[in-house]
């Protein structure tokens, strides 16, 4: 197998085996740009480590003759007393994980070679700092030490000689630290350092492979749903050195700007300094346009190189570069990550470039962006407390309590509190607390830094580089001006503008919702000279509006009031895909209802019915106005009767303690008999009990009602000139027969009502799609529905057999952790179980019925995985919640080209 490829044979093509980082070197290489030369060893290599626990035989002769070529390439041997060369060995995976994973800096030094790099720099002061950094990245990523010994002695040393910059080490004070590193090296893990630098080398690299699975990278992982099989691969690249003098120097750039995506040079650069230090946010950074001042040179290397790799890519691309020497050197280039609003920008103008065709600028954004463009915003009209203003790194508008650590972020979030994080700078370790924070904020680092690029991924609001912060995360508090915030109180974070409120700051809609609700023209006048905001809207209009032309699904709405309707039709809904009737019998009504459950004998029944049937008919003229034209789907009464009924446990005290205290009367006699109604109605599943068609077959009357009243809002909407579209759903049939009993019926009151009324009434009458047996019933199912509509909320609980109401609080974080599932099955479709189904019944229910009708109307139907598997399933329309429309609108675009 081959395990190992030099950066001259791989291409941006082979991420799967050479990961992002490597692909891309490789890439760079083969367009000639300055790339170190180097070697990347395969995810195949890594995948066989995991599941054998050694690296690979071949794996080390592999390494071997890379190694060989290298130094004959560079003319220096690895770890050479006199001109050695090092290496770094960086970890990359196929998905960027922003610091998750290990990388280990300087390989090669040691005892004797820390002279032959002093004498290469000529720079005894550099050597040793470059030695003393491997031992500490090597103690800490390889051999597991506890990195705060390694800072803590850094720090004995500089107050030992009373300095505090690290830049203010001498050679000889780096030289005692050397030794001190050493001893705890030998201390903690009862080894010498390694010497041999080919020892030190496949250390390294199996400290990399290991890396895949820390607790850290796992979490990311599932945050990022990126697949835990997929393994690591391991760059191992010729060191050059950002921190030989103030002529060197390390930096991050973007072709675009990644927070707003408008066009310009974006980046970070820090003088004399090596590897993490920019993205850490140790020091405080200057922009490229100082970088230009220093080394003009170096700086017209690097905007050729941002064009070219533009250009080659033809989307926005982040840069890791270093200068040695005045000397450029590409060390790290991908696609970069990028705001949900710079996404749609960049995509846009992309395509006015006539860079990318709009079907690609449609493949460059997602739904979950355009949703997060959905946020509401600041109102920037209301009194507000400006504290200060860092750098926007990831936008939203965020108001939670400030808390000074993850723990503490954790634990609050976990009691419902929302919460923003607060470091000077944030590290990998951070990542729970981010996850648990609605914002982050950092007094420290540039929009590269770890807390911008992680909460940039993750879609959570930051703000960083505050500097006007002074962050005490010790006493939990941080001061600006005379303002004290302690852990607790209150502040807002602007992650569009980079603004620090104090105190709750209240928010307005969405220009993006305006633009949805209103269109362009009106969205545009109303935004004045706000030139950026324009061109998003531009933006969305342009992609969204291709991929409306380019979706073969429909998209419809789940609502079940007239408002509802309305909003749905706004956002671009095409009908609607579910009114659940029920929730028109909540609040006021539910007395009809209950006086219907507990009806003793017919007359008393027939009149709860009449009674609701004038309701009925008015909800279901409200909503085919709304929906003229459109087909309006109406669920006959679907849950168990207990939910339209008082709390048992709640009931039974009240009448006990009636009764103690004496009390009489015909209150308390309904009471005692709404109590045994109750009490009969009471079931120990009831999601698997008298529910839906069910209720439809056992209780005589409901059904008819409903359908009595459909059709008499059909019929008068067509008097009234009207265009109706209504139809009949039934819920939770399992079985034909369930259908014909229904079905029948529904005929006969049609051809009343219709008789009635003097209107001809097409009304299809179709099956919710709920349970396995109905999928697997299929094709005797279309015999009598006239369409299917799959229920996935239901088919999944009876599917997995998860109570939907009770599992996912309960056990899914477990059952997500150990890899069961990498999200809800309730989230998005179960595509092998609960999909299969849905397949089957797609197929076998087409085949009896040729023009049925497919549509889904759980949550799924919003949810944009799912979304591209009911495309490629052949079904005709999504049902989702109006304001997922838009979103599963542009997802069924994306799923189409
Ligand atoms: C479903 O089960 O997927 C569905 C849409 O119905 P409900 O959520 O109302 O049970
Ligand atoms: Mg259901």
């Amino acid at each position: 197998v081959k395990y190992v490829f030099d950066f001259s044979e791989g291409n941006k093509d082979l991420k799967d085996l050479l990961g992002g980082k490597g692909a891309n070197l490789a890439e760079m290489t083969n367009l000639g740009l300055p790339v170190p030369p180097g070697f990347t060893i395969t995810t195949e290599a890594c995948r066989t480590y995991m599941t054998t626990s050694a690296l690979p035989p071949e794996l080390r002769v592999q390494v071997t003759l890379a190694v060989r070529k290298l130094e004959d390439d560079l003319g220096r041997l690895l770890g050479d007393a006199h001109d050695p060369l090092l290496v770094s060995v960086r970890s990359g995976a196929k998905f960027s994980m922003p610091g998750m994973m290990e990388t280990v800096l300087n390989v090669g030094l040691n005892d004797s070679s820390v002279h032959g790099l002093a004498a290469f720099a000529n720079n005894e002061r550099f050597a040793w700092d470059s030695y003393r950094r491997l031992i500490q990245m090597f103690g800490k990523t390889v051999l597991d030490i506890d990195g705060e010994l390694f800072s803590d002695a850094l720090d004995a040393k500089k107050s030992q000689l009373g300095v505090t910059g690290d830049t203010e080490l001498t050679a000889d004070a780096l030289r005692e630290l050397v030794d001190d590193y050493k001893e705890i090296v030998r201390r903690e893990s009862g080894r010498d350092f390694p010497q041999h630098p080919r020892e030190q080398l496949d250390m390294a690299i199996e400290a990399v492979f290991n890396s895949w699975n820390t607790d850290r990278a796992r979490l990311y992982r599932r945050r990022e749903r990126i697949s835990d099989d997929l393994g690591t691969a391991v760059n191992v690249v010729a060191m050059v050195f950002g921190n030989l003098g103030d002529d060197s120097g390390t930096g991050v750039c973007f072709t675009r700007d990644p927070a707003t995506g408008m066009t310009g040079d974006y980046g970070d650069y820090l003088q004399n300094a090596q590897g993490e230090d920019v993205v850490a946010g140790i020091r405080n950074t200057l922009s490229l346009a100082d970088f230009e001042k220093i080394d003009p040179s170096a700086y017209a290397d690097l905007r050729a190189a941002m064009r070219r790799l533009e250009g080659h890519y033809r989307d926005l691309c982040d840069i890791e570069f270093t200068v040695e020497r005045g000397k450029l050197w590409m060390l790290q280039t991908r696609v970069g990550k990028r705001t949900a609003a710079a996404a749609f920008r960049i995509a846009k103008q992309l395509v006015d470039e006539h860079i990318i065709t709009l079907d690609e600028a449609l493949e460059r954004v997602t739904g979950e962006q355009l949703s997060k463009l959905m946020f509401p915003q600041f109102d920037s009209s209301a009194a507000r407390v400006l504290l200060a203003t860092g750098m926007a790194a990831s936008p939203g508008a965020a108001v939670g309590a400030a808390v000074f650590s993850s723990s503490t972020a954790q634990e609050w979030a976990a009691q419902g509190k929302d919460v923003i994080l607060v470091r000077r700078e944030t590290n990998p370790d951070d990542l729970g607390g981010m996850i648990a924070s609605v914002g982050v904020l950092t007094s420290r680092g540039g929009k590269t830094s770890h807390a911008a690029v992680v909460a940039r991924g993750m879609g959570t609001t930051c703000v960083v580089g505050a500097e006007a912060l002074q962050v005490d995360v010790n006493a939990r508090r941080f001061v600006v001006g005379d303002t004290v915030v302690v852990e607790g109180d209150v502040i807002a974070i602007d992650g569009t503008s980079g603004e620090i409120f104090l105190g709750e700051v209240p928010v307005v809609s969405s220009p993006v919702v305006r633009y949805l609700e209103d269109g362009l023209d009106a969205t545009i006048a109303g935004l004045g000279d706000d030139e950026a905001t324009i061109e998003l809207v531009e933006a969305v209009d342009a992609i969204l509006g291709h991929a409306d032309t380019a979706r073969r699904l429909g998209v419809y709405a789940n609502v079940d009031t007239p408002a509802d309707a309305h909003r749905a039709r706004s956002l671009g809904g095409e009908g609607i895909g579910l009114c659940r009737t029920e929730h028109m019998f909540l609040g006021d009504r539910r007395v009809l209802i209950e006086r219907l459950i507990l009806a003793k004998d017919d007359a008393t029944q027939e009149e709860a019915l009449a009674a609701l049937l004038p309701l009925q008919r008015e909800d279901f003229i409200g909503l085919l106005t709304e929906m003229d034209g459109l087909p309006v789907t109406i669920r006959l009464i679907d849950p168990p009767l207990h939910e339209f009924l008082p709390d048992f446990t709640e009931l039974s005290v009240k009448v006990a303690l009636a009764k103690e205290r004496g009390e009489t009367g015909p209150e308390v006699d309904r009471d005692v008999e709404l109590l045994a109604a109750v009490d009969r109605h009471r079931e120990a599943n009831p999601m698997l009990g008298l529910r839906g068609v069910r209720l439809g077959i056992v209780i005589p009357g409901l059904f008819a009602l409903q359908m009595r009243a459909i059709a008499q809002a059909h019929a008068a909407r067509i008097k009234a000139g009207g265009d109706p579209h209504a139809e009949i759903m039934i819920p939770l049939a399992a079985s034909v027969m369930e259908l014909h009993l229904v079905k029948d019926e529904a005929t006969r009151i049609l051809a009343d009502v219709s008789a009635e009324e003097g209107v001809d009434l097409e009304i299809p009458v179709g099956a919710m799609i709920e349970l396995p047996r109905a999928a697997l019933t299929a094709d005797r199912m279309a015999d009598v529905a006239e369409f299917f509509s799959f229920g996935t909320n239901d088919l999944t609980q009876t599917t997995w057999g998860f109570s939907r109401d009770d599992v996912e609080g309960a056990f899914f974080h477990e059952y997500t952790e150990h890899g069961v599932f990498s999200v809800s099955p309730f989230e998005s479709i179960d595509v092998q179980g609960v999909g299969r189904l849905v397949r089957i019944a797609a197929q076998e229910g087409r085949a009896s019925r040729p023009d049925l009708r497919l549509g889904v109307c759980g949550e799924h139907g919003g949810d944009p995985q799912s979304i591209h598997f009911f495309n490629e399933v052949g079904l005709d329309y999504v049902s989702c919640s109006p304001f997922r429309i838009p979103i599963a609108r542009l997802e069924a675009g994306r799923a189409a080209v």
